[in-house]
């Protein structure tokens, strides 16, 4: 009886209706149908770096699914032992001391803690500050939670920094968080420790708690250090900060990466995890802790052959008329597209006219118009193949509308 009277129809949940379509959707699309044409397409697309991961590592997941005790449940906070290595990483490599205990906890890869990390400090109305163009968990995770991003463009003219007095004091005094990301995917931007001193102090001067992506502070080029948010005064107040081995020790297929920082923030994210997973596999930290025991050296050399790619790319690109930069960190070349072209529109271009993938800035937030992504994690023949499609390449006049 009860069951006549419902109109009700199957309907999902708005957070998952608001999602905007994952920004990698339409271009592999495209890259299908130009493949089952047997056309051979060649993409700089997606960030994944294409070199193996080093067989230290991979010897330390061997070792580790022999031992009994990783066959069972991993605490969600990480080994005692994983905490160890990156507190001790972070004092070796930043001058930053932590404690293994409360200030440092295991990731199953960072974008796992950025997206959960939402939920420790984000309520329903709450305001997030997010950088645009961005890494876009930063605002998927502040829409799972209720929350709206408050959107700050970073601008080519201030070297792609984010500037405070961009944000109206109105939404500094509402806003929860400050999300920060360098150096940056997708600018290439790096920032200096007087940027970090600055963040902190708009943060305490807002009540904000300051949240750090530092998923490329070990990737970079011409002899550029990156420095840790934790670095700067008075972070440990109001900073986690989330670290990555994706990218540093080509592992983005193993998922590991750690939050560090503020003892209570880090805790509430531990807290936040332990009832929505249990911790990443015991031998898969173990490879972490043989990651983060990478001698300098080694780091050095997988750099290397990505400032070579740089290079080739920046050049090929400056040679059919792009004012491409090389950057000093990260995986990425992050270029205007020509006069008249929107992102999309060049991005399409290139696909069409050269069989080349590249990703729209557009993709990454509105300030994202008008510049394309490169990324470096294309093998170096590959890259050689896609400068040859270039060269000589005439752009022709931009769609009129
Ligand atoms: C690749 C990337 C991540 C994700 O790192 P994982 O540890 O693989 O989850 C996070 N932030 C940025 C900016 C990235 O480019």
């Amino acid at each position: 009886m009860e069951r006549e009277g419902r109109a009700k129809t199957l309907e999902l949940a708005k957070r998952v209706q608001q999602l905007p379509p994952y920004l990698f959707v339409g271009i592999s699309r495209a890259i299908a149908e130009k493949r089952a044409k047997g056309i051979d397409v060649i993409s700089f697309g997606i960030g994944d770096p294409d070199i193996p991961t080093p067989d230290v590592v991979l010897d330390a997941l061997e070792k580790g699914a022999h031992k009994p005790a990783n066959h069972r449940y991993p605490e969600s906070e990480g080994l005692p032992e994983f905490r160890k290595a990156v507190c001790d990483f972070y004092q070796r490599r930043f001058g930053v001391k932590l404690d293994p205990a409360t200030e440092a906890i295991n990731l199953i890869g960072a974008k796992e803690g950025i997206g959960h990390a939402a939920l420790c400090f984000i309520d329903t109305g709450d305001v997030a500050i997010v950088p645009d163009p961005a890494y876009p968990v930063y605002a998927t995770g502040t829409m799972f939670a209720g929350g709206t991003s408050h959107l700050v463009s970073l601008h080519e003219k201030n070297g792609f920094l984010m500037d405070f007095r961009d944000i109206p004091t109105d939404v500094a005094r509402k806003a929860k968080i400050l999300w920060l990301n360098y150096p940056n995917n997708p600018t290439g931007a790096v920032a200096d420790l007087r940027f970090f001193d600055e963040a902190v102090r708009f943060c305490k001067e807002f009540d904000l708690y300051l949240l750090h992506d530092a998923c490329y502070t070990e990737v970079t080029f011409d002899g550029y250090v990156a420095p840790s948010a934790l670095q700067a005064k008075g972070a440990r107040d109001l900073t986690i900060e989330f670290y990555s081995l994706s990218k540093t020790a080509n592992m983005t297929g193993w998922r590991v990466g750690a939050a560090v920082g503020n003892a209570a923030m880090v805790n509430a994210l531990m807290r936040v995890k332990s009832n929505l997973d249990s911790g990443q596999a015991q031998a898969i930290q173990e490879m972490g802790i043989a990651a983060l025991n990478l001698p300098q050296k080694w780091i050095d050399s997988n750099n290397a052959i990505y400032k070579r790619r740089r290079d080739r790319v920046v050049s090929g690109l400056r040679d059919i008329g792009l004012d491409a930069v090389a950057p000093r960190a990260g995986l990425y070349i992050w270029t205007k597209a020509p006069p008249g072209y929107t992102s999309g529109d060049f991005a399409k271009l290139l696909l069409d006219e050269r069989d080349i993938v590249v990703t729209p800035g557009r993709g990454y937030g509105p300030a994202g118009e008008g510049y394309v992504r490169l990324s470096l994690t294309t093998p170096d023949d590959r890259i050689e193949q896609g400068l040859k499609r270039l060269k000589g390449w005439k752009i022709p006049p931009p769609p009129t509308r």
